[in-house]
């Protein structure tokens, strides 16, 4: 098994704040590891995130990509990191008004000349790739649909095709259905979970749905207050285990596609 992810004692304090947003968190993911992140809203799940590929710089611990680190790594070695992890948001982060194909071969950027980006200039291969993996994903129809135009879920499948075309070897979700109804939800987490395994790519995704999470990850981590409290099984993962991460007792966390926290 290859070691994708090794996070050691990370801790983030933003400006102007004296609480730690996160602390003292460690861990590591595995290649094709899927790993649901659960806990109340202010948890610390988004600053984890992003602290690992250093959208959030990070006040403390290490974060080791592959082996490499990229905390405390010069602007290229980050960028290069960044490369091999995917990054898919609630808002799609998509241009409305560029086409779907567009969108997704940004994807490319990071590893095209400056100029070559500028103009567009992607490679035969590279638009093939694209078109295979927007036909696999139920998007063989939209490649010059813009992206304004899609729906929520379709949206969102484009921001996975996007992610994917990084070639990731770690893919990171920041609430990903957090905004779509519960059908389309459903067909984004199949879509995480099976080009994942297929891929064997290792997964974090942040959820605020308990019951996604248990659903389609195969591990858990819960956090409560900026720390971790959970790191195990989906299966193991006990009614009063997830008491103690929402700091509720069951019958006041609503499961079943239902926003908790
Ligand atoms: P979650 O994703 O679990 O809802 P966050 O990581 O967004 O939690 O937030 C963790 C804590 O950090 C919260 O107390 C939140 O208010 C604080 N926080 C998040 N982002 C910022 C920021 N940019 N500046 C200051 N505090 C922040």
């Amino acid at each position: 098994m290859n070691r994708i992810l090794e996070v050691r004692n990370l801790k983030k304090i933003y400006r102007g704040t004296d609480q730690p947003a996160i602390e003292d968190v460690t861990f590591t993911v595995e290649e094709g590891e899927t790993v649901g992140i659960i806990g109340p809203s202010g948890a610390g799940k988004s600053t984890l995130l992003r602290c690992i590929n250093r959208l959030v710089n990070p006040t403390g611990g290490r974060v080791f990509i592959e082996g490499e680190e990229i905390t405390g790594a010069r602007a290229a070695k980050v960028r290069s990191l960044r490369r091999r992890v995917g990054m898919v948001f609630q808002h799609h982060n998509l241009v409305g008004r560029l086409t779907v194909m567009q969108n997704v071969m940004h994807g490319r950027l990071g590893y095209m000349g400056v100029m070559d980006g500028v103009l567009g200039r992607y490679s035969e291969e590279d638009k093939q790739r694209a078109a295979a993996i927007l036909r696999q994903t139920g998007l063989g129809d939209f490649f010059y649909h813009r992206a304004g135009e899609l729906s929520g879920g379709q949206r969102q499948r484009v921001g996975i095709v996007r992610a994917l075309m990084q070639e990731p070897s770690l893919l990171l979700c920041d609430e990903p259905i957090a905004s779509l109804d519960p059908a389309s939800a459903q067909i984004v987490m199949e879509l995480i979970r099976d080009i994942c395994r297929k891929r064997s790519i290792a997964c974090i995704v942040n959820l605020h749905q308990v019951d996604a999470a248990l659903k389609y990850m195969n591990r858990i981590i819960g956090m409560y207050n900026g720390r971790i409290v959970y790191d195990g099984s989906a299966t193991d993962l006990t009614g009063p285990m997830i008491e103690k991460i929402y700091n509720r007792p069951m019958t006041q966390l609503m499961i079943g596609g239902e926003r908790i926290g």
